[in-house]
């Protein structure tokens, strides 16, 4: 039922200004009653409140897009006003340009550990710049999906794109809005399309690929997480191990004192201390800066994940776990073994274990080229790093246990952690994924 003494509704410009426009409802901020909640069309005008329906390892957070010149778009970022204007809440004031005028700005909500996105109904046609085929959404409906409607609707429907994705894409039936996995997205970016279909069932597909396809390329695949604080853990850290090795390097204090030696612990149990001490000493300034550089890569992830109690768990944790590995299986038993190794194997364990489809930005030295390298590659460059650093220390088996002694604790310390944080963001939100409700 449209309420006829609020005409918004049919004064808005089509799905265009997207559902959560407020058109021309008046000032409509986030958490203000919306009259237009009251038109069946657009219940969804107040902000979501949900976990990631995927990973659910966070709440949906919101993100503001604006479309550049070529119609591209790409995350505003805090104090950055191109492109909106001043009071601007949603979409960019539909009623002034009339309703050929496409919005410059929209806010969708995305999950900044998956990359995950969900569109209101029609937001993904305003960055697409096409209308969702109605006809491949009912061709394609397939079987209920295990994952639910953030908006609170239940499960919501899966619709398969089986030239493009072998996984679906989840849309809810009551909301009509559609959740993107960060991994379709990227992979809805590099696809491509195919020529020649001939039976219908192929052409809706293609239908479908071409219409994912044209929006997709448009979207930024990953948008950054507005809202997440200063790694104090990771800086303090970083700041210990420069202490500890500027206090090696003056005299001050001798690493040896403070170093792993396997058989003197054996002989003599009271050097156990040294299994903490020892992370706080390296050999030279590379070992030192290839270790902070990883730590800092890392770091700042795992720890907003973690939180900070947690994170020190794990550092320490798996640096002291490592160097009892070491003490037990090495054959190197008189060689001083120093360094945070084995604590940033834990923390890239706990990394690869929490955002397994990561990709790091990382600028070319010297140039201004940026370069997408998926964080396994990183977890490759550290082990050979760290075999330059054991030969170059001159000793052949030099730690290795304790690199994987750290790995192995960061890898089972972390779904203990991804299990409790679940359950952590189900209790703050108003719409849980449901597994983690209890
Ligand atoms: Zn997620
Ligand atoms: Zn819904």
């Amino acid at each position: 039922m449209s309420n006829p003494e609020h005409p918004s509704a049919e004064a808005s410009p089509r799905a265009y200004t997207g559902p959560r426009a407020g058109s021309s409802a008046g000032g409509t901020g986030r958490g203000v009653f919306n009259l237009d909640s009251l038109v069946g069309e657009t219940v969804d005008a107040e902000p979501i409140s949900a976990q990631c329906p995927a990973c659910h390892l966070h709440a949906l957070v919101p993100v503001r897009l604006v479309a550049d010149a070529e119609g591209r778009w790409r995350q505003l970022e805090e104090g950055d006003d191109e492109g909106v204007k001043e009071g601007d809440d949603e979409a960019s004031a539909p009623g002034e340009a009339g309703a050929d005028a496409a919005p410059r700005s929209l806010l969708i909500d995305t999950c900044p550990v998956c990359f995950g996105a969900w569109f209101d109904a029609g937001e993904l046609d305003v960055i697409g710049d096409v209308e969702v085929d109605p006809e491949l959404l009912r061709t394609a409906l397939g079987d209920p999906a295990a994952r639910r409607c953030p908006r609170g609707h239940g499960p919501m429907l899966q619709h398969k794109l089986p030239e493009l994705l072998r996984t679906p894409i989840e849309r809810c039936a009551t909301c009509k809005g559609v959740w993107l996995d960060g991994n379709e997205r990227r992979k809805l970016a590099l696809a491509s399309t195919k020529e020649g279909q001939r039976d219908r069932k192929q052409q809706l597909a293609r239908r479908g690929v071409i219409w994912a396809a044209q929006l997709i390329t448009q979207l930024p695949v990953e948008v950054e997480n507005p809202a997440r604080g200063t790694p104090w853990i990771v800086y303090a850290l970083l700041a210990v191990e420069l202490a500890g090795f500027l206090l090696s390097v003056a005299g001050v204090l001798l690493y040896r004192h403070w170093a792993v030696i396997a058989g003197l612990i054996k002989q003599e149990p009271l050097h156990v201390y040294t299994l903490f001490t020892h992370q706080f000493f390296h050999a030279n300034w590379l070992h030192l800066l290839g270790n902070a550089y990883f730590l800092y890569i890392f770091g700042d992830n795992v720890e907003h994940m973690f939180g900070r109690a947690r994170f020190l768990l794990l550092f320490f944790g798996a640096g002291i776990f490592g160097g009892a590995l070491h003490v037990l299986l090495t054959r190197a038993t008189g060689t001083p073994v120093i360094g945070a190794s084995g604590a940033i194997a834990g923390v890239m364990a706990a990394y690869l274990l929490t955002f397994p489809n990561a990709t790091l930005f990382q600028v070319i030295p010297f140039t201004p080229i940026q370069i997408k390298i998926p964080a396994w590659v990183y977890l490759g460059v550290w082990v050979l790093f760290q075999t330059v650093m054991a030969f170059l220390s001159a000793a052949i088996d030099y730690a290795w246990f304790s690199h994987l002694g750290g790995f192995l604790f960061g890898a089972a310390m972390t779904p203990l952690v991804l299990r409790w944080r679940r359950r952590q963001v189900a209790r703050e939100v108003r719409v849980p994924a449901a597994p983690f409700a209890a």
